[in-house]
């Protein structure tokens, strides 16, 4: 029944898209967004992407839909930038099966020429499931990374992957699953995992975004341990753009009075 109702979710305009802070801890500033999807159905409310994604991969709608979030996005940010914000980066979710649309490439330098966004403000999130096919996966990231955007790898650590594909893929950043970050203060092996992914990270030079940052205990934590972005409730939640461009100083102001706190920006 919801994938009928999918079917007509983008016509009717019942798809939106909210966007998530990403904040830099040595700064406290907003560097990026990450759009998340939002389908508001007639009659049975919000549904969460978690619910309907996977059956947008399945019936093949996420074509259409993934390009209508990533138009949406990059335009969104444009229009920010013309707004008079900061420039800040949009990151994207890629789903499996968009990975094997043939013309993936050529669509997104499509809709970064409509929406005139220069390619160093997108960033492409890809799954570590996606990481399995590593030949056709090594062609596609190298294609994508010559049209100037960076690749940001999601939910890092609770895929099944081998990690030797750290090796081949043009990687930027990697996400550090909320899985891990919840219980970092209590579990020692979560701790250590965390540790192990930071550390990796920056011998591999690659970036870091801890997700699902709650708690200061948590950010604390990661304050101690040099990680550079975070994203999470503690911060804000994801936002519709209306209320986040209006309310962005002071977004930034709550992110720098909690690092403040932890004396980590001047006051
Ligand atoms: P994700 O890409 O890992 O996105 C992060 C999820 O964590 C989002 O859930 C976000 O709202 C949530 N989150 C952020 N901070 C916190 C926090 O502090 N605490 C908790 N408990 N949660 C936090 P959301 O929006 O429900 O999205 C769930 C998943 O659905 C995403 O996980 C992503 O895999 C998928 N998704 C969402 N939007 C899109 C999209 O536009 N395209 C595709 N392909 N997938 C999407
Ligand atoms: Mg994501
Ligand atoms: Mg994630």
């Amino acid at each position: 029944m919801l994938e009928n109702d999918l079917h007509h979710a983008l016509d009717n305009q019942e798809l939106f898209v909210e966007y998530q802070p990403q904040i830099n801890l040595q700064t406290g500033y907003i560097t990026s967004v990450e759009a998340l999807v939002r389908w508001r159905h007639p009659e049975k409310g919000l549904i969460s992407p978690g619910v309907f994604i996977p059956i947008a991969e399945e019936s093949g709608l996420i074509i259409p839909i993934g390009q209508w979030i990533l138009e949406t996005a990059c335009k969104q940010v444009k229009q920010w930038q013309r707004a008079g914000l900061p420039s800040i980066k949009v990151a994207v979710n890629l789903s499996l099966g968009q990975l094997f649309q043939h013309d993936l490439v050529r669509m997104i330098q499509d809709v970064l020429q409509r929406t005139e966004l220069e390619s160093q403000y997108l960033q492409l999130e890809i799954t570590e499931s996606m990481t399995i096919n590593i030949d056709h996966m090594t062609t596609m990231l190298h294609l994508l990374k010559d049209l100037g955007v960076t690749i940001a790898v999601d939910d890092f650590g609770t895929g099944y992957s081998s990690l030797s594909y750290l090796k081949d893929f043009p990687i930027d950043c990697l996400k550090i699953d909320r899985s891990f970050i919840h219980r970092i203060q209590t579990d020692s092996t979560d701790k250590a995992l965390v540790d192990m992914i930071l550390s990796m990270a920056k011998h591999l030079r690659l970036k870091v975004v801890a997700e699902g940052i709650e708690e200061v205990e948590q950010l604390s934590y990661l304050i101690a341990s040099h990680c550079e972005t975070v994203q999470g409730y503690l911060f804000s939640k994801p936002l519709l753009p209306i209320f986040l461009q209006e309310n962005y100083d002071s977004i930034q102001r709550n992110a720098q009075n909690i690092l403040e706190k932890l004396n980590v920006v001047e006051g």
